[in-house]
């Protein structure tokens, strides 16, 4: 059964992604797009500053772009993507979810309510079951479902490998594409030639989404990760790809060999859009991988890859990467949707 879906913000760096990744996946057609006031009533193909390496798919670029709000959308959209920037998805979603919408989100609003699902499939479908509650508690016929910020979602995978093993504490230092700001976000002034240790908000948002993702829902509540987390998020002049650099303490005293098994085999989903293989993972004699530019495609760039992995006095250190707009983004969002219809929430 084709679904047919909207996409809020379709002209942005990540709503480029789900327009070029929706037009793969036979599940879902777009029937409408919408973005900021600049753009309403523009054709997509006029509006969007097309910067992927594929076409515009025609029959969305014909599309005009609609106002970002519940009475500007056609009634017969069974789901709506949203990368819309967090400051306007706030108001926006929930007015949307309101009128009856499910809405599969990339905004950083409401990732960390207790009645939003923050959800990769791979790692924690269960937490879909938050929407009963969310829907009992808001008295919404539609429903609200994120994924998480790209630079969570690169090291989770990894993680969830790392429970078994007890978690005890995460430390982090991110090295992120100037993708992942948007495309608007960092001039050229600012990154060529250099490095930027500090991005707004990010530290924050590894620190506690995955607590939250990789912890525990009882159909009622959901409790998070007992570990600490802490992070230090820095921009980079790559363009897609962040890379990052992991230490965890554990309780156990996993061997390098044990813990790449475990994140080795880590299941991949069986969604229309799920790589087969979620955790690629280097041995050791590939110590300089993953990177950005040979890495950021695996799967289709659904793919996070690991390697570097070494033991330590109190645990392992690794590195790890994803490509932000489609595994940090368009792609976790699209298989959240293909989540959602599987499970009949659409
Ligand atoms: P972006 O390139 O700046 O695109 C923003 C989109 O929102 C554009 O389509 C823009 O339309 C639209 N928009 C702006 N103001 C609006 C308004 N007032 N009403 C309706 N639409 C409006 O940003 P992005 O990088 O795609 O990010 C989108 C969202 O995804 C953000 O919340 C971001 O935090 C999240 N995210 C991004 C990444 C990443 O790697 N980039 C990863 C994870 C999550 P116009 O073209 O008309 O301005």
């Amino acid at each position: 059964m084709t679904h047919t879906v909207g996409v809020l913000g379709a002209t942005g760096a990540v709503g480029q992604r789900f327009v070029q990744l929706i037009e793969r996946t036979p599940a879902f057609e777009i029937g409408a797009v919408t973005a900021s006031p600049d753009s309403v009533g523009k054709r997509y193909h006029e509006a969007a500053k097309w910067r992927l390496d594929t076409e515009i798919p025609e029959a969305v670029g014909e599309l005009t772009v609609r106002e970002t709000a519940p009475e500007a959308l056609p009634d017969d959209l069974d789901l709506l993507f949203s990368s819309l920037p967090s400051s306007v998805a706030a108001n926006v979603e929930s007015a949307l979810c309101e009128a009856g919408y499910v809405v599969s989100s990339n905004s950083s609003n409401d990732r960390l309510a207790p009645d939003v699902p923050l959800t990769i499939p791979e790692i924690n479908p269960e937490h879909l079951g938050l929407i009963e509650v969310q829907r009992e508690e808001r008295g919404w016929d539609g429903a609200l479902v994120k994924n998480p910020n790209c630079s969570t979602i690169t090291m989770v995978p990894t993680l969830s490998a790392l429970t078994q093993f007890g978690v005890e504490s995460v430390q982090v230092s991110t090295l992120q594409a100037v993708s992942g700001a948007g495309y608007s976000g960092v001039t050229s002034m600012e990154i060529i030639d250099n490095a930027v240790p500090h991005i707004g908000g990010e530290e924050d948002k590894m620190e506690t989404e995955s607590r939250k993702l990789l912890g525990s829902f009882d159909g009622g509540e959901l409790t998070r990760l007992d570990a600490d987390v802490a992070a230090s998020c820095n921009r980079i002049p790559t363009l897609d790809g962040h890379l990052e650099n992991v230490f965890v303490s554990l309780a156990d005293d996993p061997t390098a060999a044990e813990v790449r098994e475990a994140m080795a085999n880590v299941p991949s989903g069986d969604l229309p859009s799920s790589p087969e293989t979620l955790v690629h993972v280097f041995g050791e004699d590939a110590p300089e991988r993953p990177q950005p530019r040979m890495d950021r495609n695996r799967g289709g760039g659904m793919t996070v890859s690991a390697g570097g992995v070494t033991a330590t006095e109190t645990g392992v250190k690794y590195n790890c990467l994803a490509h932000n707009t489609i595994r940090g983004a368009a792609g976790a969002s699209l298989l959240n949707g293909e989540l959602l219809a599987t499970e009949g929430w659409i």
